[in-house]
Parts: C-alpha cells; structure tokens; sequence
C-alpha cells in the first residue's frame, strides 16, 4: 500500500527539513506501508523550492511540485492530491502543527473500513486569542447557513482513500473551499483530536484580512443564505411601510393634513438606500463568483516538477 503525504509550502524554507526530518522518522517506523513525499512549492520566494530539490536528490520518495507563483494553499492541495497515485492520500502543514505521528491512528482507521480520517483541534493554543474568536464564531454562522456541515477546528489535516481523494478531485472549481468539499462529498469519516502547538518555526501567512475573505468565500460557496437575506430584508421593510400607510391615511382623515416630515422621510430614504446597496453587493459577490468560475482558468500552473506526467491543470 502507497501513502502519499501532501504538504502545501508557501516560504516554509525555516521549517521544511524539520518536517521532512519528522514525517521520515514516522514514515520509516511504519510497516507494510510505502510513502511518498509529494511537496507543493505555492510559489515561495525564499528557496523552498531549492530545499526541496535537495531532500529529492537524496530521497527518491520527495516529488515535488513547483507553481508559476502563488496560487494560495486551497490550490497546492488541490495539485497535490491530482497528481497523487497511492492508495491513501494525507494533506499536512509543512509548520508541524499537524503532527506526522498522527499518521499510525489514521492508518487504523484507514483499516477499519473509513474512507477518511480527518482531525480536529482540541484546543486553539497556536493562534491569537481574536483570530480564535472570529473563527469560532464563524464556523457557528456557516453551520446554521449551509447546506453541508463543517465542524469547528477540523482542519484540512486529514487522510484519504484514493475513492474519496479522485471524489475531491473531482470537484474542479476554481474557488476552493477544501473544508466544505471534504463535507460535500460525504463517505465515512474517522475523527481524531489533537492538541494545537504552535508553528515550529517562520510564520503565519494568514493576515486578518486574508482570514476574512476566506471566511467569505466559504460562506458563499457553500450557502445561498445571503441572497435570501434581501428577500427578507425586502418583505420586512415592505411590511412596514405598507403598516405606515395605514397609520398616516388614517392620521391625515382625523387630523387632516399637516405639513410632512423631512427628517422622517430623509431618514426613510437612507434606509432604503442602504438595503437596496446590501442587496446588490450580496449579489454581486455571486455574480463574481460565476463569473470567475465561468472563466474556467486553471486552478494553478506548474512551472517545475519532477512528478512523472505531471497532471497539470489546463484541460479542465
Ligand atoms: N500555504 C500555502 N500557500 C499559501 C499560504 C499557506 O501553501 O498561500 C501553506 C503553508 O506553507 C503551510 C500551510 O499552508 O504549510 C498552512 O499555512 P499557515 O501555517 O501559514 O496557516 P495557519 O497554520 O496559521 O492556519
Ligand atoms: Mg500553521
């Protein structure tokens, strides 16, 4: 049986031989399987690339996958698992805060019949209390909005079969959301926890605002909740101000007219403008999104490999 261990590296020159060095030692100290290395360089400006050159020179299990230029992590998992072959595929940080001697549970569970074992963080130690915060609440918005359910602290640190792997494959869009694929295409899953660490060494490349546009593309790949909103936006403001109508035909029969309001209708207005500019942008996001996805363009581009016939992504 083949594993294949899939690591997405974007300037991960600190740590990748500390990882190869660790994941090795896990690898070797498990029998009856074979392992391969398949390491995704997302366009790395820091001799990631030569780093790992060097590990497949000495070890003929390293592939590694070189992009044109940053394609961001959902597009290195996304080469990695297409250009995989073994029985079972494994996605980990190259920062070691997936930790490779994971690998023996997920193996038993692989042989007790599941088709994934994914994990979730028992704790969020590794991460800043506000980002801790902002994620947890969004993973409870997401849940109760979509249509496919995706646990707080599951990562993308998981293992496959090759059923499972050719599914995610499968699902070639070019906005990726890999936690809400992985829930999409269901089979049974194992799930094990893990206790957070911090990153061995380099750092984070997620900003906050890195996390909050990843959090809305989640949202509006796996939902059509927010187009909804307009239409109840809509039926609540109309219910009102039909209810105002009422109150001022009636006003004016009794007291007759008086002089109307500019604060109230100003205000009235405002509003108004407000909801219809929410509603166009909520639109506008899906739109985008059609409109990128409709473009077809490759998920990433390999400039450098040494994965024989490479499956690169042009003809999808
Ligand atoms: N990564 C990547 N492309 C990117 C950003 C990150 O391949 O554009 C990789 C990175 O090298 C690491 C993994 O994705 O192996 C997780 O990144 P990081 O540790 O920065 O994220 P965090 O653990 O803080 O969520
Ligand atoms: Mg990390």
């Amino acid at each position: 049986m083949l594993v294949d261990l899939i690591v997405p590296c974007y300037n991960e020159s600190a740590v990748l031989k500390m990882f190869y060095d660790e994941a090795k030692r896990v690898a070797d100290g498990i029998d009856n399987y074979d392992f391969n290395f398949i390491f995704v360089n997302d366009g790395s400006t820091d001799g990631t690339l030569d780093i790992m050159k060097e590990l497949a020179e000495k070890d003929s299990r390293v592939k590694y996958i070189s992009f044109s230029r940053n394609f961001g992590k959902e597009s290195a998992m996304y080469a990695g698992l297409k250009n995989s072959t073994g029985d079972y595929t494994a996605i980990l940080d190259a920062d070691l805060q997936h930790p490779p001697a994971l690998i023996p549970q997920m193996l038993e569970a692989m042989e007790e019949g599941y088709d994934c074992c994914a994990t979730n963080r028992a704790t969020r130690d590794g991460d800043p209390f506000l980002r801790t915060f902002f994620t947890r609440r969004f993973y409870s918005f997401i849940n109760r909005i979509s249509e496919v359910s995706m646990p707080d602290g599951a990562g993308d640190f998981r293992m496959m079969s090759r059923k499972m792997t050719d599914a995610v494959v499968a699902l070639s869009e070019v906005q990726r959301f890999s936690k809400g694929i992985f829930s999409w295409v269901g089979f049974n899953t194992k799930w094990l926890s893990f206790n957070d660490v911090e990153r061995a060494a380099g750092e984070t490349k997620w900003s906050f605002w890195g996390l909050l546009k990843y959090a809305i593309a989640g949202i509006t790949a796996f939902s059509t909740f927010p187009l909804k909103v307009a239409i109840y936006l809509g039926s609540i403001i109309s219910a009102s101000s039909f209810i105002y109508l009422i109150y001022i035909v009636i006003k004016t029969l009794v007291h007759g007219r008086d002089f109307p309001g500019y604060a109230s209708i100003i205000t009235i207005l405002l509003f108004l403008g407000g909801c219809i500019m929410l509603c166009c942008g909520i639109m506008g996001e899906y739109i985008a999104k059609i409109y990128i996805e409709v473009k077809n363009r490759p998920v990433y581009i390999i400039a450098e490999t040494n994965v024989d016939k490479p499956q690169n992504d042009y003809g999808r």
